[in-house]
This record gives structure tokens, C-alpha cells and sequence, in this order.
């Protein structure tokens, strides 16, 4: 039986993340997340489920207690609106990674995976719609998103000379918008797919056929189904692969676009209503694949139609079955 501790279990990928190590005979598996189990995306009764707040170095000594390999993706983080209004924030998940990395250590744990981030990459090379993928070299000289990027970068060095120095085995993935079901949707931490796709749901149940955009419509970036975030997580994970590797998919759409297909899905056109003010982030983006395929013989597949396919019905039945907030989304308009 391996040990498996999967960090940030609560959340979105992490939740997708313990499902698949239970379909995995031999796995037993320990989830821990800050959040109370209650609000938990997913929660399985067959993981040893663990609230505990792992910036907390006796938290972390705690959680990896025994463990084989130790998957962090915990970190206090959202969507643009979130990362450019929460910079303080999102660089403190420093203490989680560095206190896990510790803790494995004492624990001689035998692999570590840590889920970093494209916002690792300089903003200067994504300032084009029309970009050229990032290849896992531009991340230096380093320049990344402010607060949310730095942490991400700082933490990946860490796993790379905790490795070198103290002999841990690392290996670390720069996920590049993971979506899907079972994930945030509302309430300021959601990200595009998810709130586009919140957005046609509202539309759609109230009769009022408008959406209201972040920014121009224009701006570009490819999305990864979750099903293939997970495989590939996995795969990275047994790999030998020891450097920073791209997750993410390689099909680049516009925002325009990606409410196109969500439309389609739905059944309806909205008319559109472009806010220019709100956050947007880079302005294109999109994942070189070319060392994935090379390293792990595979990159993600799944495609757009079949993830939102999935993503948005599950959202519409959220909705419909009530236990949306109308009120505080329509007034906050978070989202794409
Ligand atoms: P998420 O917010 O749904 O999950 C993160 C989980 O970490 C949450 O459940 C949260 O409660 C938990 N957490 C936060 N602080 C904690 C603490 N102190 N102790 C214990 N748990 C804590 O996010 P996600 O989308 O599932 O992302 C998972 C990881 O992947 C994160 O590290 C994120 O930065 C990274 N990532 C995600 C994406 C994406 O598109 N979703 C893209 C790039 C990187």
C-alpha cells in the first residue's frame, strides 16, 4: 500500500485529483485541506479526510506523518480578479510549500509534486493575442506575475534545491487554466470557463439574453480539461522527468470564442457587453508542449467542446437546483 497525501484536497483540482488516486488499487490515500470537509468540492469517505491549516509547520509534520508521495496544491488563490486584488495573499502559500518541503524531509518522503503555475512566465512575452507558446525556458530571466507569479517561482526553486541539496525528490508542473466540474463558479475566485459559463446559465434561467465580458473579447489563452490535468499530473509524477514541465493545453481561443462555444452548448446568443476596467490579465496566452511530448510521450487532448460540454451542464444543475446566490453574483458581475 502507498501513502499517498494529497494537500488542498478541498479544492478544485485536488478534489479530481484524490478520485483519481482512489480508482488507483493500492493507493491509501490522506486528503487535508483548510476548509471545513462541509465545503469541500469533493469529499470521498474512503480518504483519511484532514482539515489543517498548512502554514503551519506542526500542521504539515502532522499531515505527511508516513507518507510515500506528497501531492501540494494548496495554495490561497482564484481567478485574475482575484490575484491582482490579493498579491499579499497569494505569495503567503509560500509558508505552505516551504513548510511541506520540510516536512518531507524529516519524513523521507519519497516524491514530492508541487502545481505551479503559467503565471510564473514574464508578462513582456505575453502582451500579443497573438502569441508564441511558452517554452518552460522563458520563465527566466524572471519576471512574473506580480504576487501570485512570484510565489509560484520561489516555491518551484525551493523543490528544486531541496532536491539538489537535501536529496527530495521533486517534481513540478506549471498547470496552465484548469476547468471543469467541481469547481469554483461564483463569489470572486472563479476563473473564464467557469464564470462564462455561469454567466450563459444565469442568462439562460432568468430570459435575459446578455453577458457581460472582461475586457475586449480578444484576449487569448488555451484551457485544460481537469481529466487531463489529472493524467497528466499523475504521469509527471512517476516520471524522472526533474525540471519544470508545461501542463496545459496547446489550442489557443479567444474569450470571444470560448462564449461562442459555451453558446452552442446552451443553446443561445447573447448579446455581448464588453467592461474594458476589469481585470484581464496578460493578453494572450499559450502552453509549447514540445517538452512534454518529448519527456512524457503525451500532451492534453480532450477538447474544449467536450470539457465545457461537461462543465457547464454541471454548473446549469448547481444553479438550477438552487444553491446559487443570485443576488450577491449579479451585483459583484466577478468572473470572465
Ligand atoms: P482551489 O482554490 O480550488 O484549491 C486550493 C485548495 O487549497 C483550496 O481548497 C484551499 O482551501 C486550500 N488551501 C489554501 N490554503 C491552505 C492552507 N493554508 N492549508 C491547507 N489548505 C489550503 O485551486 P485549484 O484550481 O484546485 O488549484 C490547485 C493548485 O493548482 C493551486 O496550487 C493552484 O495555484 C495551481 N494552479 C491552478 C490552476 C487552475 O487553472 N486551476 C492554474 C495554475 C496553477
Amino acid at each position: 500500500m502507498s501513502e499517498v497525501v494529497v494537500c488542498g484536497a478541498g479544492g478544485f483540482i485536488g478534489g479530481h485529483l484524490v478520485a483519481g488516486l482512489l480508482r488507483e488499487p493500492g493507493n491509501r490515500v490522506r486528503a487535508v485541506d483548510v476548509k471545513p470537509i462541509d465545503e469541500w468540492f469533493q469529499a470521498f469517505g474512503e480518504a483519511d479526510n484532514r482539515v489543517a491549516d498548512l502554514s503551519d509547520r506542526q500542521a504539515c509534520r502532522e499531515a505527511l506523518k508516513g507518507a510515500r508521495y506528497v501531492f501540494n496544491l494548496a495554495a490561497d488563490m482564484g481567478g485574475m480578479g482575484f490575484i491582482e486584488a490579493n498579491k499579499a495573499r497569494c505569495m503567503l502559500s509560500v509558508l505552505i510549500n516551504t513548510h511541506l518541503l520540510l516536512a518531507a524531509r524529516e519524513h523521507d518522503v519519497e516524491r514530492f509534486f508541487f502545481a505551479s503555475s503559467a503565471c510564473v512566465y514574464a508578462a513582456d512575452k505575453q502582451t500579443s493575442t497573438d502569441v508564441l507558446p511558452l517554452k518552460e525556458s522563458d520563465a527566466y530571466p524572471a519576471m512574473p506575475e506580480d504576487g501570485y507569479g512570484w510565489e509560484k517561482l520561489f516555491s518551484e526553486r525551493m523543490c528544486r534545491h531541496f532536491s539538489e541539496d537535501f536529496d527530495l525528490a521533486t517534481r513540478v508542473a506549471r498547470y496552465h487554466n484548469v476547468y471543469g466540474p467541481h469547481g469554483t463558479y461564483d463569489g470572486g475566485r472563479e476563473k473564464a470557463p467557469a464564470a462564462i459559463c455561469r454567466k450563459v446559465v444565469e442568462a439562460k434561467l432568468s430570459g435575459r439574453h446578455e453577458i457581460e465580458i472582461w475586457g475586449d473579447g480578444k484576449q487569448t489563452r488555451s484551457f485544460m480539461f481537469v481529466d487531463d490535468c489529472v493524467f497528466g499530473t499523475g504521469m509527471l509524477m512517476r516520471s524522472d522527468v526533474t525540471e519544470p514541465l508545461n501542463l496545459g493545453s496547446a489550442h489557443l481561443v479567444t474569450i470571444d470564442e470560448l462564449v461562442s462555444i459555451v453558446e452552442e452548448i446552451a443553446g443561445l446568443e447573447l448579446r455581448r457587453r464588453y467592461r474594458l476596467d476589469a481585470p484581464q490579465g496578460v493578453r494572450g496566452r499559450n502552453s509549447d508542449n514540445t517538452l512534454i511530448r518529448q519527456r512524457l510521450g503525451w500532451e492534453p487532448q480532450i477538447s474544449l467542446e467536450e470539457g465545457l460540454g461537461k462543465t457547464y451542464a454541471w454548473i446549469h444543475d448547481q444553479m438550477a437546483a438552487g444553491s446559487y446566490r443570485w443576488g450577491q453574483a449579479l451585483s459583484s458581475g466577478a468572473g470572465v
